[in-house]
């Protein structure tokens, strides 16, 4: 029996994540004490619940512990079963994240699975869908799986409602991914959405994004969403280089302008531009359990997050395997694999 501490590192909703997504790939059991033991609102969370109770539908799971506000679980997973499934959370909690959980399963599953997440789909602090699909979902395809998620009904945080539907089609092996070098941004695009909200908050938006990025016009675009969804506004930058296209989320706040929602999301795209490595803060963390999975590969992204590092021992833990981190320069890293 494998045994995490969920205050490790981060200490948040990715530690558990991370051991139920390894836990049902391995067969191996574990439990968890002090869940998201280093966030405000510690335990589990509706979103953090979802995901357990998807992870064990998925591997006819044993669980003990699961109910929401628990500090601790137990988990012995079974047979992992491709399949139809609906999931959802009964908050603005993440769709993204629940499918972050049981998706390193299904992408090596006994045939393809089809499955209906309901909750938050743009969420702060969370893969937005836009990220998953010009972003994570491509780089994952070239180690084989081909997953395709539809956004069915937008939902943003704190009303929820939204629903994604998500097709997985598994390889019986993952190929090692070999993401070392970006190239020059070959296209970008900044799209401004906004849910229930005037539609000037997406101009402002826009306005400040053509200034700080010197992009042309038909650079950037606003996405009025109607149909009673709402309040929410997203800001997505995306920058396409030969090998991947990066994803920059920002999110309107109350209390924020829109022009400093733009301007910081801005200094992100720039700096990510400046830095000349493929991988990105977030993608870099979210890659890891791919790369496990394979075996064997690299890639190169910036400085470090406590989620990647975090992300690495949660991994470790399960695979016996052992990461290199290779600083190539200041603030360039190299996360490989050897077999
Ligand atoms: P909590 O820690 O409150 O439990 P959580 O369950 O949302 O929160 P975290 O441990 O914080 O989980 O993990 C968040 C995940 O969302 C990470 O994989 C991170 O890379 C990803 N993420 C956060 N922000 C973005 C973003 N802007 N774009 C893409 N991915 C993001």
């Amino acid at each position: 029996m494998i045994s995490i501490d969920g205050s490790m590192g981060e200490g948040g909703g990715q530690v558990l994540r991370t051991s139920l997504a390894l836990s049902m790939v391995t067969g191996q059991p574990f439990t968890i004490d002090n869940i998201r033991a280093g966030r405000r609102k510690p335990g589990l969370l509706r979103q953090h619940l979802t995901a357990v109770k998807a992870a064990a539908e998925v591997s006819c799971a044993h669980v003990s512990g699961a109910a929401l506000g628990s500090d601790s679980i137990e988990f012995t997973p079974g047979p992992v079963n491709a399949g139809s499934y609906r999931f959802s959370i009964g908050s603005a909690g993440s769709t993204t994240l629940v499918l972050q959980t049981v998706l390193p399963a299904l992408i090596q599953a006994n045939g393809p699975s089809e499955l209906i997440i309901e909750g938050g789909t743009h969420n702060p602090f969370a893969p937005t869908v836009h990220f998953l699909t010009r972003c994570f979902l491509p780089v994952l395809a070239k180690m084989g799986p081909k997953v395709d998620v539809e956004l069915v009904r937008h939902g943003f945080f704190p009303a929820g409602g939204g629903q994604i539907r998500v097709t997985v089609n598994p390889v019986d092996r993952l190929t090692p991914l070999e993401l070392l070098v970006r190239g020059d941004i070959k296209r970008r695009l900044a799209i401004a959405t906004v849910a229930g909200l005037p539609g000037a908050i997406a101009d402002r938006e826009l306005r400040t994004l053509i200034k700080k990025l010197h992009l042309a016009d038909d650079e950037a675009r606003h996405d009025l969403i109607g149909d009673g969804l709402g309040p929410g506004n997203v800001l997505s930058i995306e920058l396409e280089s030969d090998q991947l296209t990066e994803v920059i989320t920002g999110f309107g706040e109350k209390s924020v302008s829109s022009e400093k929602v733009a301007r910081q999301a801005a200094k992100r795209a720039n700096d990510y531009i400046g830095s000349g490595v493929p991988v990105g803060l977030h993608l870099a963390d979210q890659l890891l359990v791919p790369l496990a999975l394979a075996g064997e590969g690299a890639f190169r992204t910036g400085t470090l997050t406590r989620h990647t590092k975090t992300n690495m021992q949660v991994i470790e833990a399960f695979m016996g395997c052992a990461f290199i981190v290779d600083e190539t320069e200041p603030g360039r890293h190299v996360i490989s694999l050897r077999s």
